[in-house]
């Protein structure tokens, strides 16, 4: 913490300040400027509060110097989180993509994609099985019958399976089915929810909010972690800017600014940022040379018959050849991709 000392604190005010932090057994760092002192103070900053230190006389404010996401940031933890599901680890030399359609739709439907998504180098397997959409008439998800599905191709292929939950009161029967969590973009700030999926003690795939600053990000990661879950994969889906040629825009920035702040894996979603299928490849290429530490890819085996995002999928046959080709950027950027 840095206690600030008003322009004209006196001398006295300044050594009863750095007197009181030291009684609290703070280490001090005073600094004096032309006009302003400064007291840097290391140690329990509860205490600071709680003996009132910033109504000391001379004393202007307190700033902290520590970020607010203490378990998300990397000022206590320097290592990246490395996060394992089944045998595919997130977060290590490998880039991860999981790959799905948007909604699970039918049996047939999700049985087929999840072999073809396996078969073209997919290690995860996405699926929403609960889709609360933008309008209350469309296509709302299979929801337990979803979930048995999924389960069913994740016996199938071996493959972990991710998918949303919603609301609170369906966390237990998603977390009973899923090996990943995701909390989607519109309740990225649902607290509640955040604290109750942390709580399971599954991975979570946190995804960005629409407008939400990488702070607030990392505050909703801190949420999830607050309840003693490490397991956190952030995924940047694009966020809502002035732009209306693409559904979101991708902040490819995000992946820079989450590997200098924080130590927890972070994935890039291709089909949410852009918004057609035409733009996926581009995306996920500038995903992985920012060092996006894997990919989740909207994939559908009839895209044009699709009942959600059909637009934005990947026929079985786009997602093949566009695996092959992330593995050359893969290795351009010194990381893995294993097809
Ligand atoms: C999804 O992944 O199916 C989804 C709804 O994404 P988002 O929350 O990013 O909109
Ligand atoms: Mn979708």
């Amino acid at each position: 913490m840095i206690i600030v000392m008003r322009d004209n604190a006196t001398q006295e005010q300044i050594i009863k300040v750095e007197e009181r932090l030291i009684d609290l057994g703070f280490r001090t760092h005073p600094i004096t400027g032309d006009v302003k002192t400064v007291i840097g103070a290391i140690g329990d900053k509860r205490l600071l509060k709680s003996h009132g230190i910033c109504l000391m006389p001379g004393v202007e404010d307190m700033i902290p110097i520590m970020k607010p996401y203490k378990l998300a940031g990397k000022e206590l933890l320097k290592t990246p989180t490395t996060i394992q599901v089944g045998n595919v680890i997130i977060g290590g030399e490998e880039i991860v993509v999981m790959a799905g359609p948007c909604a699970i739709e039918s049996e047939k439907q999700y049985i087929d994609t999840a072999f073809i998504a396996k078969e073209a180098g997919a290690k995860i397997l996405r699926g929403g099985a609960f889709k609360p959409r933008s309008s209350p008439y469309a296509f709302q998800g299979l929801e337990e019958d979803g979930l048995k599905i999924m389960y069913a191709a994740r016996q199938a292929t071996g493959l972990p399976i991710v998918t949303e939950v919603v609301d609170t009161r369906d966390v237990d029967l998603v977390a009973s089915y899923t090996d990943i969590i995701q909390i989607g973009a519109r309740n990225m700030q649902n607290f509640k929810l955040l604290t109750e999926c942390g709580a399971t003690g599954k991975p979570i795939l946190l995804k960005r909010g629409l407008s939400a600053t990488i702070e607030e990000w990392l505050m909703a990661a801190e949420y999830i972690m607050a309840e003693g879950n490490k397991d956190i994969i952030l995924c940047e889906r694009g966020i809502r800017t002035y732009e209306t040629a693409t559904r979101n825009t991708l902040d490819v920035s995000a992946v820079a600014v989450i590997k200098e702040l924080s130590h927890l894996p972070i994935i890039i979603d291709p089909s949410h940022s852009g918004g057609s299928w035409k733009y996926v490849s581009s995306l996920s290429k500038a995903g992985i040379a920012a060092g996006a530490d894997g990919l989740i890819i909207e994939v559908h085996i009839d895209p044009t018959n699709a009942l959600c995002d059909g637009p934005q999928s990947l026929t079985p046959s786009d997602f093949k050849r566009l695996m092959g080709e992330l593995t050359r950027v893969a290795e351009a950027v010194d990381r893995k991709l294993v097809l």
